[in-house]
């Protein structure tokens, strides 16, 4: 017979980015209601170790971000000037396509009009005067100019283009932890989890703690990073390495000066292709969070070092170059065969920065499919893990299209990279078929698709990838031709607006820091 057990006490275990933000979702949810409205019941406890350090990297997020922070009731302003951090519009590529001053944008806007009009099949005839996102949105525009995506009175969370941040993941982390604690009553317990007990079912009964101290609880969430304590170390739930798709395994991670405190903040990361791999830029307030990504079974660690350094030394004064310090860090590609919050459900590489929205979907899908006892939580289990497996899959997918589009040959990485058997067949599939019909509404399967067609268009016609007219004298091309000329003028039209109206991304952030913005 099955436990009809009620879920109420919530268990997380570890305290970076993947722990604070879990705690916050599921505690606004369950935990702030009251006795009034009969929600009392749920208690929230998150341990973690000060032993232990967080990964400490994870500077990108997605637009998702500012619904998450709203719903855990943390305002802007405050995110802004607590966690050093500055606003994103989307991801600047130089150097992908062939390594020759070739860039694009992927802009987080989708294009203009794009709910009923398919304006890649359209710019393909003006393909040859004007790139893809210049032509079907503002946002690259403003990304290439580093201007911000809303002013000083656009309220809280609002804007004029979509977009989500730039921070440092420490201070981040913190401010979570403080307003978990001081406003949604989460139990905050710093100490190393030293043991697991589990009941007669196998189920985790409780954690043991240095103290000699037990941790109770009904649910338990490994949010404990890439040593999967719960998941991996107890449950024994093997690693499923994607290694054979995408290569990166390594990092070296650096944080830069600005040369002076009027530098430009870009508000894209700028991910330069490099020989042996990418580097990605990202502008804070303060600093420049820069790093380059590489595979170490095709690259040497020195090498890397000193394409990293080049690239700093281009882009700063040499001072503010001198004084870079850099950090290493491994990882696997690859997740759990089943899911646990963040670094423990697994990573893939920094490309596109879909981690810390993994992990905002990974709390949200928890704290609305709440197992209300036991008896069903292996259904919602079986529910969640299904979800995530195809979120996985679809993520490699389209990581691994920025490298099969890219026309470099000047390393093995290169060249390895579009070898067929790196491709997933589910990637080859879509792409063959891109070579005769644009992506579309149709090519994403569920409602709640983590890249939309919008998102595989931006790569593809970012990179020149050809796809052909279709059969001439379609009823719905001719339609569409009509309408996308005038989406078309009125997106120009915006964009000039907007690139007007826009102030720099450090002008906004200096006058935030100052006055703050609108509460809604
Ligand atoms: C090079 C690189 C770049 C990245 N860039 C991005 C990016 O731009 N955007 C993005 O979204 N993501 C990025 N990520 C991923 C992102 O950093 C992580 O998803 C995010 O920081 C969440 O990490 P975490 O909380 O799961 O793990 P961690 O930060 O490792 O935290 C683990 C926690 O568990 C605790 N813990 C572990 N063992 C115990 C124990 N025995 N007892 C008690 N506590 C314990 C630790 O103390 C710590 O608090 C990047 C990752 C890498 C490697």
């Amino acid at each position: 017979m099955t436990q009809t057990k009620n879920i109420n006490r919530i268990v997380i275990l570890g305290g970076g980015s993947a722990g604070w933000l879990t705690a916050g979702v599921i505690a606004a949810e369950h935990c702030t209601g009251g006795d009034s409205a009969g929600l009392a019941d749920t208690t929230i406890t998150l341990v973690e170790s000060s032993t232990i350090s967080t990964i400490g990297v994870g500077e990108g997020t997605w637009p998702s971000m500012r619904s998450t922070l709203q719903k855990i009731g943390i305002s802007e302003t405050d995110l802004i000037t607590k966690c050093d951090a500055s606003f994103k519009q989307g991801t600047l590529f130089h150097g992908w396509k062939t390594g020759e001053g070739d860039s694009y944008t992927h802009p987080f806007t989708v294009p203009y009009g794009y709910k009923d009009t398919n304006l890649a099949d359209q710019w393909r005839r003006f393909r040859h005067q004007i790139p893809f996102a210049e032509a079907v949105s503002s946002q690259n525009s403003l990304m290439f100019s580093d201007l911000a995506p809303k002013q000083i009175t656009t309220p809280e969370y609002a804007f004029n283009t979509n977009y989500g941040y730039h921070l440092d993941a420490a201070k981040f982390a913190e401010l979570l932890k403080m307003h978990c604690v001081e406003n949604l009553n989460v139990n905050h317990i710093v100490a190393d989890v030293v043991g697991v007990n589990s009941n007669s079912t196998g189920d985790i009964s409780s954690l043991l703690i240095d103290a000699e101290e037990d941790v109770e609880g009904d649910l338990f969430v490994d949010c404990s990073g890439s040593r999967a304590l719960l998941l991996g170390e107890f449950y024994g739930v093997p690693f499923v390495s994607k290694k054979k798709f995408l290569f990166n395994d390594s990092a070296l991670a650096s944080q830069v000066p600005y040369s002076s405190s009027e530098d430009p903040i870009a508000s894209s990361t700028i991910s330069s292709a490099q020989t042996e791999g990418w580097v990605w830029d990202i502008g804070l307030p303060t600093r420049r969070g820069i790093g380059h990504v590489f595979s170490s079974a095709h690259s040497d660690e020195d090498q890397v070092g000193e394409s990293l350094l080049k690239y700093i030394e281009k882009t700063v004064s040499p001072e503010a170059a001198s004084k870079t310090s850099i950090r290493k860090i491994s990882f696997s590609p690859g997740h759990r065969a089943k899911f646990a919050i963040g670094m423990s459900a697994g990573f893939i590489e920094p490309l596109e920065a879909s981690a810390l929205v993994l992990v905002e979907l990974s709390a949200s899908m928890i704290a609305e499919e709440l197992p209300a006892n036991r008896e069903v939580m292996d259904i919602v289990a079986k529910r969640f893990n299904d979800k995530f497996l195809y979120r996985w899959d679809r993520i490699i997918d389209f990581l691994k299209m920025h490298y099969v589009l890219s026309e470099r040959k000047d390393s093995d990485y290169w060249r390895d990279s579009v070898s067929s058997e790196s491709i997933p067949d589910s990637l080859a599939e879509k792409m063959e078929l891109w070579r005769w019909q644009s992506p579309w509404h149709r090519d994403t399967m569920h409602v709640d698709e983590m890249f939309p067609s919008a998102s595989f268009q931006y790569i593809l016609y970012g990179m020149d990838f050809k796809t052909r007219a279709r059969t001439a004298n379609r009823r719905s091309d001719f339609d569409a031709q009509n309408s996308a000329e005038r989406l078309f003028q009125e997106n120009a039209q915006r964009t000039k607006k907007l690139v007007a109206a826009m102030p720099t991304n450090r002008e906004l952030i200096n006058k935030i820091q100052t006055y703050g913005l609108q509460k809604i």
